[in-house]
């Protein structure tokens, strides 16, 4: 069906590309699919336009600086295209087309009324000045302009970008068309049209998502034994949420060190400690642990929340929680996502699990165009049933099949987009 035969035999699933992971994610989801969507089924396959675009920029010495930036709509069959910007010196437009093909599935399992997008640059935006990253996304954004509108493409934060980012962009095309235009990007400061609850969205949903299974598997969250990888936006929203409704936080790891506690960790405690130490390591009422030691961990509940490939082949068997949550994207390959099968550990996939943050992306932009905006407890009332919903289905539709959760989103993902197509016909 797909064109996943190019990839030669003797690469290992671990050391696949991103373009690659997703072609094989489709792969396996095609024999899933509705007969009739599946000749179809193709279109997912590339992206619908890619844009490369070089990015000069005058640096504060006077010297001329070139970027290569990327905008890559995957699919719009839903709706506007909807998805991150990342400024990272990794950044390829293979990885770029994957992120948006992640966003089309991700949109179309919680039933946003976008298609999937994502852009990004290839810089260390760490060595420029503020000045510099200005000139840098003001080009970039006006580079990009032809793709982007609130009926067209909406843009968010991703790696290295954030509010002020955002803030840049909608100026710069807001400048280019003439008017104030808000809903082209979320995640912008609320005084600018950002929405309430946007910071904690996507641990919310990680939350949400994974109370949602363990009731089904019937683990109760309050007394549940939960460890988080991942400290930042995510994992930390996640873990305080955890502990709010009376689970165990019994470890925790991050970028400098990972530590634990059997009867609890205080999650408020370790930011705070963290924030005024640079570290994890020392938190009250913790204990540290060797990095490795984090995977084979006493708990009920893992969360993979801090960056993609780091449940491999090598740490997937040591896992003894029954369930796994992805708040990060592509936490897991796809040879530790067939053992985490076989040892029974039922996983989250991203495209559920951290879809709160898109989710709450689109209550940003549905404030900014009708110009009236929500409250937090509203925004967070309507977030969880989004996340339930999204769960339900995903979780019902994998029982029916008999395929695990990731098989069974990107089933329903997939269809809800083909079949769109399907019902607005092939042009001409
Ligand atoms: P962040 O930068 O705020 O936090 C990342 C955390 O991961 C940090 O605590 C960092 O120390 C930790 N980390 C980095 N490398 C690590 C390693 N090798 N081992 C252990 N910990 C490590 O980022 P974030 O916004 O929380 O995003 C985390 C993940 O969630 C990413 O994959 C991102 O794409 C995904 N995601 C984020 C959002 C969002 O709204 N922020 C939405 C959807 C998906």
């Amino acid at each position: 069906m797909n064109n996943v035969s190019h990839i030669p035999s003797y690469l290992s699933a671990e050391h696949l590309g991103p373009w690659e992971t997703y072609l094989v994610q489709i792969d396996r989801v095609e024999p899933h699919l509705a007969a009739e969507l599946r000749p179809l089924a193709p279109i997912l396959t590339r992206p619908k336009r890619a844009l490369i675009v070089n990015v000069p920029i005058r640096l504060d010495n006077g010297e001329i600086a070139h970027f290569e930036g990327y905008r890559v709509q995957h699919n719009l069959a839903r709706g506007p295209g909807k998805g991150g910007i990342r400024y990272h010196p990794d950044v390829t437009l293979a990885e770029v087309m994957a992120l948006s093909a992640w966003m089309t599935v991700k949109n179309a399992v919680v039933n946003v009324p976008f298609g999937g997008a994502k852009g990004g640059i290839r810089v260390d935006p760490k060595v420029l000045s503020m000045p510099e990253l200005e000139r840098l996304t003001r080009r970039y954004a006006s580079e990009i302009n032809i793709l982007l509108g609130q009926d067209k493409d909406i843009p968010a934060p991703d790696i290295n970008t954030n509010e002020q980012v955002m803030a840049w962009i909608m100026d710069t095309f807001s400048m280019n068309e003439g008017k104030t235009a808000m809903g082209v990007v979320t995640g912008k400061p609320v005084s600018l049209g950002g929405s309430l609850g946007r910071k904690d969205a996507t641990g919310r949903g990680v939350f949400v998502a994974t109370v949602e299974a363990a009731r089904r598997m019937s683990l109760d969250i309050a007394g549940a034994r939960v460890a988080v990888q991942g400290f930042g936006n995510v994992g930390e929203a996640a873990a305080r949420l955890f502990a709010d409704a009376g689970a165990k936080v019994v470890a925790l790891q991050d970028g400098s060190g990972s530590i634990r506690n059997p009867g609890g960790l205080d999650v408020r405690a370790a930011k705070a400690w963290r924030q005024h130490n640079g570290s994890l390591i020392g938190a009250p009422g913790s204990e540290p642990i060797a990095p490795e030691a984090f995977w084979g961990i006493d708990a009920d509940v893992m969360v993979a929340a801090a960056m993609e490939n780091q449940i491999t082949a090598a740490n997937a068997g040591l896992i003894r929680a029954r369930l796994l949550t992805e708040g990060a994207n592509g936490p897991t390959t796809p040879e530790a996502d067939l053992i985490l099968q076989d040892n029974g550990v039922t996983v989250i996939p991203d495209v559920l699990a951290n879809a709160g943050g898109v989710t709450v992306s689109y209550f940003e932009w549905v404030q900014d165009i009708s110009a009236f905006f929500w409250t937090e407890d509203e925004i967070n009332a309507r977030l969880d049933r989004i996340m339930r919903e999204a769960f339900a289905a995903v979780w019902d539709a994998a029982t029916a099949k008999g395929v695990p959760l990731r098989t069974a989103a990107f089933v329903l993902g997939c269809e809800r987009v083909l079949q769109a197509h399907a019902q607005r016909g092939l042009y001409p």
